[in-house]
């Protein structure tokens, strides 16, 4: 099995703000594994605060010696040994494992969401995200969102009610919610939680500080919307910590080291009774099409990524009525711009 890599510097159609961090642009990592003729593709997206980049994703590919492995079909050990190759580096550990369900998607001639039990008939709406900005811009930004049926908000400044007044008065969509831990005083809160309710908000994402269980698990029992922890699930051995503090858990496959996690994850929250948000980081289509391969096992999407940027190097994915479409071709069904592919 053969690796090659490209980094690549996804621009944004914004500068992105949430609650503690503003972008313009995402250092992404584009992955080829090549097979007996087959090629997968994969992609590690290295926000600032996960604490990857290109340089870390460079050295981890360079410990990785898939040579030790004969054939890609043992996932579950080659895996394993990334995991034990170093902590952390979910990031690029995602790019790999995306790039080998692409491949065995393209060797078994199956798309990657039937290599999951995945029915693409189910797939929920996706939200649209918009990041902190002023009011005025918000309402430019919300006016691009045409296409979408759900509006997702990045909450937890000192303008919280502007925002979603300024949305209101132009659009009617549901709404979801992200307040990136910014809020501190539970009560204060759970006050805006029902206010928020009013307005048509059926979801809010990590309200408070991910260390502060008792006030995220406060509020969890007493708000009438769905809160839902992100910050505070990363991996799979997060899942069970948030039973009893949320009411649902965001999956992003950026968190979970790829596919194979994510799954696992969706699966061990149902167990628990928890809801699931499969959500993305700012994404080619690379990732997000291998979220989406994955979303009709969740109970709400969050995948704008490719709708957010400029340059997105592969072609945007089929989108129609608020949804994904995924397409029969096998692997990730993904299709390159030209001349922009490794
Ligand atoms: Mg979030």
């Amino acid at each position: 099995m053969k690796l090659t890599y490209q980094p690549f510097q996804l621009e944004l159609k914004h500068p992105f703000s949430i609650a503690k961090f503003t972008r313009t642009a995402t250092p992404l990592m584009l992955l080829k594994l090549e097979y007996e003729g087959f090629a997968g593709y994969g992609e590690a997206s290295m926000v600032p605060y996960y604490h990857e980049n290109p340089e870390t994703a460079e050295a981890f590919l360079q410990k990785t010696d898939l040579s030790r492995f004969h054939y890609p079909f043992n996932i579950t050990e080659i895996l394993a040994y990334l995991d034990d190759l170093a902590p952390g580096n979910t990031n690029i550990k995602a790019a790999i494992d995306i790039a080998f369900h692409d491949l065995i998607g393209k060797i078994e001639q199956k798309p990657c969401y039937q290599l999951f039990g995945s029915d693409p008939e189910k797939m929920p709406v996706s939200s649209f995200t918009l990041g902190i900005d002023s009011p005025e811009m918000m309402i430019k930004k919300a006016a691009e969102a045409a296409d979408f049926k759900v509006i997702k908000i990045k909450l937890g400044k000192n303008n919280d009610e502007e925002i979603i007044r300024a949305i209101r008065s132009v659009t009617d969509v549901p709404l979801y919610v992200d307040v990136n831990q910014g809020w501190t005083d539970r009560q204060q809160s759970l006050d805006k939680i029902f206010w928020l309710q009013e307005q048509g908000v059926q979801l809010i994402e990590q309200p408070m500080d991910k260390n502060d269980i008792d006030g995220n698990a406060w509020l969890t029992e007493n708000s009438p919307v769905v809160i839902i922890g992100d910050e505070a699930v990363q991996r799979f051995e997060d899942v069970k910590k948030a039973h009893g503090v949320y009411h649902g858990i965001n999956v992003k496959l950026m968190k979970a080291a790829g596919m194979y996690e994510g799954h696992r994850m969706i699966l061990r929250a149902k167990e628990l009774g928890l809801k699931v948000l499969i959500g993305c980081m700012s994404e080619s289509s690379c990732a997000t099409l291998a979220a989406a391969a994955l979303a009709p096992l969740c109970d709400w999407a969050d995948l704008d990524g490719p709708f957010l940027t400029k340059n997105n190097p592969y072609q945007n994915p089929g989108f129609a009525n608020g949804k994904y479409v995924l397409k029969e071709a096998s692997g990730l069904g993904l299709r390159s711009v030209d001349g922009l592919l490794l």
